[in-house]
């Protein structure tokens, strides 16, 4: 006898709202249903080990199957089974409070898992690719008789005696005319790959052949047939839900491979594993990343119990790990919630605090244990550090203890190493730690080798993030401040009481200047008399500390604002003290003068490759007449 009724939402048409506003997502649908019958058997297998089901459990599997001609795709389980009054409490009943609230929540969101999962409307989600959806259930209860539900997709329902055998359900979706996509193969394949690879039950999808041992021909040499074995399409048991120590690093290498098949192996990964207070699992791998940060976000994928739910992990793992690779998986996230919600939430803010905590500890372990292997992956490693060191404290805390400067010579240091290899000739007069570092070790060479002659070391900070983690080394070391090799010439890095005398007199220096100004005659560079190291070059060209770092922050922030707005200056440093100088003053000629002025700022100009165009032809003419 077949029974009608009414869904009990209180809005009269909801079916055609799902299906136009989840436009996009589509495609989850097979996921919801899916994970119904996952769910279905997990229960099953629960309520027996409880001994609360005596019956054969059988293999316990979910079978998924299509029929192009009928256009219908059916979903089947042998899980617990449902009987019609259970069909009438789960399905009829959709549980949500407010319809109103529902309605006004649709019309604002177009993301499907949002309302999917808010409102518990997963088998609902069937409506979204289906004219007409059929339920064919049997319950594993004694004595249950098998149950058939109708509906198609108003809100009108049919309840009845079904005909199903055995105990399970099977879910048939007559898939609507701009649904029909899903009618193939390779889609459905495609669907079940993203969304299913991993759940604990086996999903069954098609068949294969496949080649068996099959007796002895006359010769005595093996025979083989062909026959047709079910096509699982998942892995039930995950290296995530395993215990770390009963894996190999074979084993983390090859689901690292089964994850992203076109990448290089990492360097290595960690497993996490909590369970209190939140339910977290899942490994994390470190892949080399060297300098191009972007391409490689959105590569950890999110999961719920072994279901696939995203690869957009934002706020549940730390911005600066974004670059990582892997997998977590936990049923304590709240997946379908808005995102503003899920940045407040507490479980996300603990898993966030968690994973930074891991990562940090791992790396801690890695340095420990290993200092040499550890200063191989700093190349690839540095740049996570050192995101991480500038944009969690509680990161940095730990990563000060592991995290390396590396020199020009390539050597490296952690921080407090460094500080004793430099404190004794990089200390200032007022017991101010100067580091010295430089962004472009080809460009700055001249800069750097004044430096090294004077007994200085040079930090590389030549990684896109150094910008912002030479600010934060300055916040966060004492009395230490860093300077770019080339603001100043390399007498005035290190502002030291024992500074050369002038050799010029006041009017002499007077004299230079005017020389020199003349000769250059730009805006844009300011000429200044220093008494330097003999030994250094006559003329330097450089860029003010302070200056050059507002300027950037203009520039990376996008807007030009006041500092951004400053065209670039220069100071030029005549080395008073150099006996080029006391040349050029002491020439009677002043065309003569002005050229050899002129070369001699050319010269600087040229080792920071400033000089080009006009100039550096200009440069070259002049050259060759002074040969
Ligand atoms: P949710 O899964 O979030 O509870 P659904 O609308 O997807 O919401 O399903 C409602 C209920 O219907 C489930 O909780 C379950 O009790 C029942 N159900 C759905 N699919 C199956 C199935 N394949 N086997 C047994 N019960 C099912």
């Amino acid at each position: 006898m077949q029974e009608k009724g009414t869904i009990s939402i209180h809005t009269e048409n909801i079916f055609p709202i799902i299906k136009k506003f989840l436009y996009s997502d589509h495609e989850i649908f097979l996921r919801e249903l899916i994970s119904n019958a996952v769910d279905a058997t997990l229960k099953l297998k629960r309520i027996s080990s409880l001994g609360q089901y005596s019956g054969e459990l059988g293999d316990l599997r979910v079978e998924i199957a299509f029929d192009e001609k009928a256009k219908t795709i059916t979903i089947s389980d042998n899980g617990i089974g449902m009987t019609a009054e259970e069909i009438k409490k789960y399905i009829n009943q959709i549980a949500f409070s407010g319809a109103t609230e529902f309605m006004d929540k649709f019309k604002e969101s177009k993301d499907a898992n949002e309302i999917i999962g808010r409102f518990g409307l997963g088998f609902y989600s069937a409506f979204m690719v289906s004219d007409k959806v059929e339920i064919q259930t049997l319950s594993y209860q004694e004595g249950a008789e098998p149950a058939y539900w109708v509906c198609d997709g108003s809100t009108e329902f049919e309840i009845g005696e079904g005909t199903l055998e055995e105990r399970g359900t099977e879910i048939t979706l007559h898939i609507n005319k701009d649904s029909e996509e899903f009618l193939s193969k390779y889609r459905l394949q495609e669907i079940l790959d993203k969304y299913c690879k991993f759940l604990p039950v086996p999903i069954k999808f098609g068949t294969n052949t496949e080649e068996i041992p099959d007796g002895e021909d006359e010769e005595g040499k093996p025979k083989h047939k062909l026959v047709e074995v079910d096509n699982i399409i998942n892995d039930t048991n995950p290296i995530w839900t395993k215990s770390p120590n009963d894996l190999k690093d074979e084993d983390y290498l090859a689901f690292y491979k089964q994850l992203y098949p076109f990448s290089e192996d990492p360097l290595f990964w960690i497993h996490l594993n909590v369970d209190y207070p939140f339910n977290l699992t899942g490994v994390l791998y470190f892949p080399k990343v060297k300098n191009d940060f972007e391409i490689q976000r959105n590569k950890i994928k999110l999961y719920s119990r072994q279901v696939f739910i995203t690869d957009e992990v934002k706020d549940i793992v730390p911005e600066f790990l974004m670059l990582l690779h892997g997998v977590i998986d936990s049923p304590d996230i709240p997946l379908n919630v808005s995102r503003s919600f899920l940045q407040a939430d507490s479980s996300v803010k603990k898993i966030n605090n968690y994973i930074t905590k891991k990562v940090a500890d791992k790396l801690a372990e890695l340095f420990k244990n290993d200092r040499k292997g550890f200063e191989e992956k700093w190349p690839d490693i540095g740049l996570f550090v050192k995101y991480g060191m500038v944009s969690e404290e509680k990161f940095y805390d730990k990563a000060k203890e592991f995290a390396l400067l590396t020199n020009t010579a390539k050597q490296n240091f952690t921080l407090d190493e460094y500080k004793e290899k430099v404190a004794p000739e990089q200390t200032d007069k007022d017991g101010q730690l100067v580091y010295i570092y430089t962004n472009d070790p080809e460009k700055q060479d001249a800069f750097i080798q004044s430096a090294n002659k004077k007994g200085y070391d040079v930090l590389l900070m030549n990684s896109p993030i150094d910008n912002h983690f030479v600010s934060s080394l300055e916040q966060k070391l004492e009395k230490t401040s860093l300077k770019r090799v080339d603001s100043d010439v390399a007498d005035k890095l290190i502002k030291k009481e024992d500074a050369p005398a002038h050799i010029l007199t006041e009017e002499e220096s007077a004299k230079v200047k005017v020389i020199f100004d003349k000769a250059i005659n730009r805006q844009a560079f300011k000429v200044e008399l220093e008494s330097l190291n003999p030994e250094e070059l006559p003329v330097t060209v450089t860029m003010d500390e302070f200056m050059r770092r507002m300027k950037e922050m203009a520039a990376m922030g996008g807007g030009m604002g006041f500092y951004g707005s400053m065209p670039d200056n220069y100071k030029v440093v005549v080395n008073a003290n150099h006996k080029l100088i006391t040349r050029i003053l002491n020439d009677e000629n002043e065309q003569e003068q002005a050229q050899l002025a002129r070369q001699a700022f050319d010269l600087a100009l040229l080792s920071q490759g400033l000089l080009t165009g006009a100039d550096l032809t200009e440069f070259v003419n002049r050259s060759v007449n002074l040969i």
